[in-house]
Formats: C-alpha cells, sequence, structure tokens
C-alpha cells in the first residue's frame, strides 16, 4: 500500500474544519486501484483532515474475491517516518522486509512494521490463499523523537479482547477497558475493533484528551445521527467520554484515535517526513539502493521504482491540511 498518486487531498471538497470539539463529520473516502485486481477505499489522509491521532494513513481494501487471482502483490518498496499497521478480516498477507522478517499474518493478528529512518518490505498473498481478502494497511506517523530511530517489525497472533453484552472490542493499539495491546507506538494512540455479531447497541469508553475517527469495514451503523456505511471515515473530533454505536444487523467497525498530533508532515509515496527536501533524499536513496533501506530477503522481485517527484515543491501541512512554512 502506499500513496502512488499526487496527494488526494487536492481533489477532495474544501475544508470543514473540524475542531477540538465533539463532532460528527462525515469524510466520504475514495477509491484508488492498487495494481490490476484490488481497489481500496482511502480514508486519510483528506484535503481537511491529514490525521486522526497520529493515524496519517488509512486503506481499507476489500471483501475481494480472490480465489482465482494472485491477490495482495506489492514488491520491495521503501518507508521512512512511519509504522506500518496491518489488519485483517479475511485472507492471508505474507510479508517480508529488509531485517530478514518472514511473517504471515492471518485475521485477528496484527503486524507493526516500524520504519524508523528506513526500511524495506513487500506483501503478498501465499500462492495458496483463502477465497476472501479484507483488511486494513493502517500508517502511523512517528514523532520527531522515535523517526530517524532504527527500524523494526513486530507480529502479534493474540490481541486483547473485551467482551460486552451483544459486542466485542479487539486492541489492537493502546487500551480499552483496562486491557491493553502489546503493540508499541510512539504517541497516545488507540486503534480499536468493534464487533457487534447481531447489531444492535454498543457502548464504550474513550479518552476525553483524544479525537477519535470511526469507519465501518462490514454492516452498516448509525453514530449520533449519522448513518455510517463502508467507504467513509466519521470524524468525531475530541472530548468526548464514550462512543455510542447503534448497527442495524453483523457490524464490524474499526475506531481510530490518540493525541491531536502536532506536527506538521509530507507525505508524499511511502514516505511521510517534515520537509521537501527530506522527501527528495529518501527517494534519491531508494533509486540508489542505498543501505539506508537495505533488501528485502528472500525476494527476488524488482523493486518498485519511486514515481517521479513533482514539477512543484512539496509542502508541509498541519493536521488541518493547512500549509506551513
Ligand atoms: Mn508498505
Amino acid at each position: 500500500m502506499s500513496i502512488t498518486e499526487p496527494m488526494p487531498g487536492e481533489t477532495l471538497p474544501p475544508a470543514t474544519g473540524p475542531g477540538a470539539e465533539p463532532t460528527n463529520v462525515l469524510l466520504p473516502g475514495h477509491d484508488v486501484p492498487l495494481g490490476r485486481y484490488t481497489t481500496v477505499r482511502r480514508l486519510l489522509p483528506q484535503r481537511q483532515l491529514r490525521t486522526v491521532g497520529a493515524w496519517c494513513f488509512v486503506d481499507h481494501f476489500g471483501p475481494d474475491d480472490v480465489a482465482n487471482r494472485p491477490g495482495m502483490g506489492i514488491g520491495p518498496h521503501p518507508h521512512t517516518g512511519l509504522q506500518t499497521v496491518t489488519w485483517l478480516v479475511h485472507g492471508e498477507v505474507r510479508h517480508l522486509d529488509s531485517l530478514g522478517n518472514d511473517q504471515l499474518i492471518r485475521p485477528g493478528q496484527l503486524n507493526v512494521m516500524t520504519s524508523g529512518f528506513g526500511i524495506a518490505h513487500s506483501e503478498y498473498s501465499p500462492p495458496e490463499h483463502p477465497p476472501v481478502l479484507h483488511g486494513l494497511q493502517l500508517w502511523v506517523a512517528l514523532p520527531e523523537a522515535a523517526r530517524s530511530g532504527p527500524p523494526g517489525f513486530a507480529h502479534h497472533a493474540d490481541l486483547p479482547v473485551l467482551r460486552e453484552q451483544g459486542f466485542s472490542v479487539t486492541v489492537l493499539v493502546g487500551e480499552v477497558g483496562g486491557l491493553r495491546s502489546p503493540a508499541v507506538v510512539h504517541t497516545p494512540l488507540l486503534g480499536a475493533q468493534l464487533w457487534l455479531p447481531d447489531g444492535g447497541p454498543a457502548r464504550m469508553p474513550l479518552t476525553a484528551g483524544f479525537e477519535h475517527g470511526l469507519l465501518v469495514m462490514s454492516g452498516a451503523a448509525e453514530v449520533g445521527g449519522v448513518a455510517l456505511t463502508p467507504g467513509s471515515l466519521l470524524h468525531l473530533g475530541s472530548g468526548r467520554a464514550d462512543l455510542a454505536v447503534e448497527a442495524a444487523g453483523p457490524t464490524r467497525l474499526m475506531l481510530l484515535g490518540g493525541e491531536p498530533f502536532d506536527e506538521a508532515l509530507v507525505m508524499w509515496w511511502n514516505f511521510v517526513g517534515r520537509s521537501h527536501e527530506e522527501i527528495a533524499e529518501a527517494r534519491a536513496d531508494w533509486a540508489a539502493g542505498a543501505p539506508r533501506f537495505g533488501r528485502v530477503h528472500d525476494d527476488d522481485s524488482d523493486p518498485l521504482p519511486a514515481p517521479p517527484m513533482p514539477g512543484t515543491r512539496l509542502k508541509s501541512r498541519d493536521r488541518h491540511g493547512r500549509t506551513v512554512g
């Protein structure tokens, strides 16, 4: 998964200015083709909302019928300045990286790859794979203190699950109801799957100092009078004590949150940085095969070439999409 096109925010509606209060702003995502067979729903970044907490990129893929197709096939590519968080509802994906990790991920498990200053990885459906592929690829922007650090990778086969009457909450990142995910992140952050197998109401506590966004992976829900279906992100703002959801039938949601991320970012292709120059340097390093990114072990596929740099300078944007500097 990567940003393989000009910044999508340029084509989104004008800012509605979600502020530091509870809101119910429905932000439609947009479809992005990935390879020959897959179209993903990109829900972040958006023109007027670049981040939710430090979450800076949200792609929802599937459910896709991959029974007689290759499925996911993303060759070696670099990252810098971020963590990738992979979550599956259906299917299997094999992760390979330049640290030598070779990890199959299955539904209910979590992969967290930390790029630090630089890493390269690839992601493939195994040759023999389940017929359906459905999941999320998320990025977390690393704060200044962690973004130049060493790369790393962690696979979490078991995540804490809070079981309530009529629904469950799987804690991917952060903490819910006293249950804490083992995933290591570098800013106060939350990622939680809400599963309502029979629909109905669900209520869960929120951290009031966090901002939150909510998406539906399957099914349909209503939050604060707003109907939510797959393909949109509901920005909830901050200052909420809890979240109340009403689902019409079996529904799976992902709640993302965190302390509002105050560092302005430049996001381009697979890189998160702070300036045009940094991005240009990362691109040149990848093109040159620099040791910064290393080589993906056990992967003979051609590395993905970076697209050409745009003709204009990449701009640094704050979390509301305003250019900075
Ligand atoms: Mn990637």
